[in-house]
């Protein structure tokens, strides 16, 4: 029987950071706001959006939520987050994905300042993650990692096995785990024989979108899993890509509610933070020149 790597220390530890930081940057004069962009239609999005602002409100972060009918055309949320991008008075955007069918989501993330860019959507954030520049990198690939050094995992020369490879979570994961001097197979909706993979596999990351993908036959005694799946069961209730019988094989198992998206959150005003910072060296070099 394993453990279960819940997220609720390491998150409220960053939550406590975030705060000190914000109640600093308060004291000297700056308000720190974060602005989110929500297209009607996805009712766990809307959920999602309602969760960052009570935890913005507890950590002293002004939360605007900007709400669009689902008829909005792609030229006004352009508009909207190129406004964003340029008031400064604004730190951090967020965009709430995914956006309705008629709109590309890539040209709106791309009017997003890669400055302000707390999800890591824009072109310079998926180039930073690749060639490890710094800037601000997508959260849920960082919650995955901060989650296993939190509970004492290096990643060092570990055998990871990543099932996904989506533009969310596994492509940036990926790049970031051989950062991490881990040795990555990524599996994908092609890939044969899955169960082979997963049992090589010192460590698991799901990121899929399959409820039960992983089951705990697949794993052995050694086995640590990540599972940064998000799925909705027919009664409304949230499981993950991993089944939850996972722990009686696993040495250690991420549960979903309460593991990944619990962090990630946290990591979001983190990143939030972080604007902050690069926003303000940017001012300076620009001063000094
Ligand atoms: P995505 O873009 O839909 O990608 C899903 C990936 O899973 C694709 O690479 C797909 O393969 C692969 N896949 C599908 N069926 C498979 C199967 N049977 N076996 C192996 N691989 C399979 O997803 P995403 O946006 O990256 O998100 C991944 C998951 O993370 C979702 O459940 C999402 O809700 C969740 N998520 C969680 C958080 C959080 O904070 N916890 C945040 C964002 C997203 P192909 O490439 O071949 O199609």
């Amino acid at each position: 029987m394993g453990i279960w790597m819940t997220a609720k220390h390491a998150a409220e530890a960053v939550r406590a950071e975030v705060a000190a930081e914000a109640a600093r940057l308060r004291a000297g004069g700056i308000v720190p706001k974060v602005a989110a962009l929500l297209v009607e239609g996805d009712p766990a999005s809307a959920y999602y959006a309602e969760t960052k602002r009570k935890i913005a409100a507890k950590l002293g972060i002004e939360f605007e939520l900007m709400t669009m009918p689902r008829e909005a055309t792609e030229e006004q949320l352009v508009g909207i987050v190129t406004a964003w991008s340029r008031d400064a008075s604004i730190h951090g955007i967020m965009l709430e994905l995914p956006l309705p069918g008629h709109v590309s989501a890539a040209a709106v993330a791309a009017a997003v300042d890669p400055l302000k860019d707390v999800d890591g959507v824009t072109p310079a954030a998926k180039l930073a993650v690749m060639t490890g520049e710094p800037g601000l990198y997508p959260a849920t690939p960082q919650s995955c990692i901060r989650l296993l050094q939190a509970y004492g995992y290096s990643l060092e020369g570990k055998h990871v096995t990543l099932v996904g490879r989506g533009q969310t979570v596994g492509m940036p994961l990926f790049h970031m785990l051989q950062r991490e001097q881990a040795t990555v197979t990524l599996c994908h909706s092609r890939t044969p024989d899955l169960t082979s993979h997963v049992r090589r596999a010192d460590i698991v990351i799901a990121a899929v979108g399959r409820t039960g993908l992983i089951t705990k036959d697949m794993l052995h005694a050694a086995s640590v899993v990540v599972d940064a799946g998000i799925n909705e069961r027919p009664d409304g209730s949230i499981a993950g890509d991993v089944s939850a019988d996972a722990i009686e094989t696993a040495a250690a198992v991420s549960p979903v509610p309460g593991g990944v998206g619990t962090l990630t959150t946290a990591l979001l005003f983190e990143n939030a933070m972080k604007a902050i910072r690069l926003q303000a060296q940017t001012a300076k070099k620009g001063a000094i020149r």
